[in-house]
């Protein structure tokens, strides 16, 4: 799309949402210079869901920006994950917890991570069931180097906006139960509720998102 018309769409967009609310920008197959207009237009978070990918643009994106990994992170590249994203919101194992735990400790470094939960109990989808979600929990909390941000999730494609409200109000009720569980200094930290895409983010606002992830709606349908 033309790069004035991306802009247009972000301010747009930054416009309607509540202050409280942030804009990441699901930047798949979109072109450095698209995304260099969306952060000139105030957009201040870029989410990608391939590591090769980050690694081919981050270079080519001067702009300061945090760089959050969104889709599903195989074990053998949570090293150069490591180097080119800010944050991970597709944790979903203890496998993957102890491999980015190893890492990170000798570098003295800590993720922000959020945990992916397959809402929707698809099963060909990311994400932990959310029964499974408190002892995963359990286990993140002991990893000094992981700060648990919060929840993400990617209920199942809606034909109607309306068809994710059940989806994102099950994610509130979840988000709060383990707020409510965790010691007060982790509560504090555990703040972000990522839910809500270009179809349906203004019912995941209503339904108590913090950050919405848009693709469409900021950079036009992907060819
Ligand atoms: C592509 C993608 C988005 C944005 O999708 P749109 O429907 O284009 O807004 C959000 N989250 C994830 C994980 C994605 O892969």
């Amino acid at each position: 799309m033309e790069l004035r018309e991306i802009e247009r769409r972000c301010r747009e967009i930054l416009r309607r949402v509540p202050p409280q609310v942030t804009v990441l920008a699901a930047a798949k197959d979109r072109a450095p210079a698209e995304i260099r207009a969306a952060l000139a237009a105030g957009i201040k978070h870029l989410g990608e869901n391939y590591v090769q990918e980050a690694e081919r643009k981050r270079p080519l994106i001067p702009e300061k920006a945090t760089w959050h990994m969104i889709g599903r992170l195989q074990k053998n590249k949570a090293k150069r994950a490591l180097e080119v994203f800010d944050w991970l919101q597709t944790l979903d194992s203890l496998e993957l917890a102890q491999k980015l735990e190893a890492l990170l400790a000798p570098r003295g470094r800590t993720l922000p991570v959020l945990v992916q939960v397959n809402v929707g109990r698809e099963p060909q989808k990311a994400g932990v069931l959310p029964e499974e979600l408190p002892t995963l929990v359990e286990e993140i909390r002991k990893f000094p180097h992981l700060r648990l941000k919060g929840l993400m999730a990617i209920p199942p494609a809606p034909k109607d906006p309306e068809d994710s409200r059940p989806y994102f109000r099950a994610m509130a009720k979840l988000f709060r139960e383990i707020k409510g569980e965790l010691p007060p200094e982790e509560a504090e930290e555990f703040d972000t509720l990522s839910m809500g895409m270009s179809a349906d983010w203004e019912v995941a606002v209503e339904e108590g998102a913090t950050m919405i992830r848009l693709g469409t709606a900021l950079f036009g349908p992907r060819l």
